[in-house]
């Protein structure tokens, strides 16, 4: 298939079995400016399948650097919440969201950590409420990614630049199965699968897991009333999309206060414009109160000094090491690829649509059953071909659930 094809069936699927645009519903992108093509095929299949209004809001990495090198030192607490705002806003009327990531890993690489994290936290608080109306699932959205040059570079730095492009598009076609002959009905089987998964899970009703693996010893609480999800969700409009093309995880909120011990990372995380490799952590009754990273520690610790709730966790997610982003051996530099290809933890704020009757309780509720708050959700990678993974349930029993990262069950 051309590049051309390609391209249109992935537009395609992001329009149907990712966000499940609805007829007269408004859809709110946003997108770095690489992805102009890709944008351009998604607005026509949107309008086709009967939105009403595609807006959409791009960013440009040499402009955001810009501020970097060029702002007054007092510019870096501001955000723009107007923005944000009228996102919230536009969610509150129905519409529906995509983002397109693609930004390069590192652009923020190299500039003063006071910088960064005084921006990222001012980011963080005017996108609350935007957030919060995306975590809570209040309407059908959807995370895709677009190849861009400085992404491809950084993904596979050896190769001149349109080659790097070239196979970083073909990666993210075949990882989003989007180079199958029907890639709608391939996303319905993948989501049966999840499902299947999900429906185990929650009929076990685990009350911990315990990791173990080189490096990490890990007994990880689950939140009470904890719920496993998976694939396709049903977002509070009634619409069921995919979240995130690709996914191949199935995962929960565990208990904020019951994570104790050490665990290591597997593979190197973009944060805000920063690589944070070779993370190491130890838990205490929930929170992190030791850490080192062989790579971006100043990042990852203004990370988890965000607030109360970044140094604790808010969700647990089970991917097989063998899984389709995983096998094609490529570390991505982008959470939506890197976080399906392997096990995964984040620290920060927890999906309500992992707790049962989330929508019914109070916030002080939902975290007496263990669901944390915080302004940042960012997932990183401990899962590997030498973790095994067991559950326990009430009564301390154990089971094996992955053995040398792959399902046991
Ligand atoms: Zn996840
Ligand atoms: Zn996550």
């Amino acid at each position: 298939m051309t590049h051309e094809k390609l391209l249109d069936a992935y537009a395609n699927l992001t329009v149907h079995s990712g966000l499940n645009i609805q007829h007269g519903q408004q859809l709110l992108i946003s997108a770095p400016l690489d992805a102009v093509p890709l944008v351009r095929r998604i607005t026509e299949h949107a309008y086709k399948a009967g939105a009403s209004l595609v807006t959409t809001i791009y960013a440009d990495d040499v402009t955001s650097l810009a501020r970097y090198n060029f702002a007054p030192d007092d510019a870096f607490d501001t955000a723009p919440a107007w923005l944000f705002n009228g996102m919230a806003e536009a969610f509150k009327g129905g519409a529906a969201r995509l983002a397109i990531a693609g930004e390069d890993p590192s652009l923020l690489a190299g500039q003063d950590p006071q910088k960064l994290s005084r921006a990222n936290k001012a980011r963080s608080l005017a996108y609350r409420p935007a957030l919060e109306l995306i975590t809570g699932f209040a309407i059908n959205w959807c995370v895709i990614a677009a190849a861009t040059p400085a992404w491809a570079k950084s993904v596979f730095p050896g190769l001149p630049e349109a080659e790097a492009v070239a196979k970083l598009w073909d990666a993210i076609f075949a990882c989003t199965r989007a180079d199958l002959p029907d890639p709608v009905k391939a996303w319905e089987e993948h989501s049966a699968n999840l499902a299947r998964r999900t429906a185990f899970l929650n009929e076990r009703r685990y009350r911990a897991l315990k990791y173990s693996g080189p490096g990490t010893d890990l007994m990880l609480g689950l939140a009470e009333d904890h719920v496993w999800k998976g694939g396709a969700g049903r977002a509070r409009n009634g619409v069921i999309c995919n979240a995130n093309i690709p996914t191949e995880e199935v995962f929960t909120a565990p208990h904020k206060d019951m994570v104790d011990g050490t665990v290591c990372s597997s593979k190197p995380l973009s944060y805000q414009g920063s690589l944070i490799d070779g993370i190491k952590v130890r838990f205490e009754r929930g929170k992190i109160v030791e850490m080192t990273a062989a790579k971006g520690e100043d990042a990852f610790r203004s990370l988890i000094s965000t607030d109360e709730g970044a140094a604790r966790l808010g969700e647990v997610a089970l991917v097989p090491h063998s899984s389709p982003i995983s096998k094609s051996g490529i570390i991505f530099n982008n959470t939506l690829f890197d976080e399906n290809a392997a096990s995964h933890i984040a620290v920060g704020q927890s999906y309500t649509e992992n707790i049962r009757d989330a929508s019914k309780r109070s916030k002080e509720e939902l975290s007496a059953l263990g669901a944390n708050s915080s302004l940042v959700h960012v997932d990183w990678m401990i899962g590997s071909g030498e973790l095994d993974v067991e559950g326990i349930h009430a009564d301390g029993s154990a089971e094996l659930l992955m053995r040398k990262g792959e399902w046991a069950v």
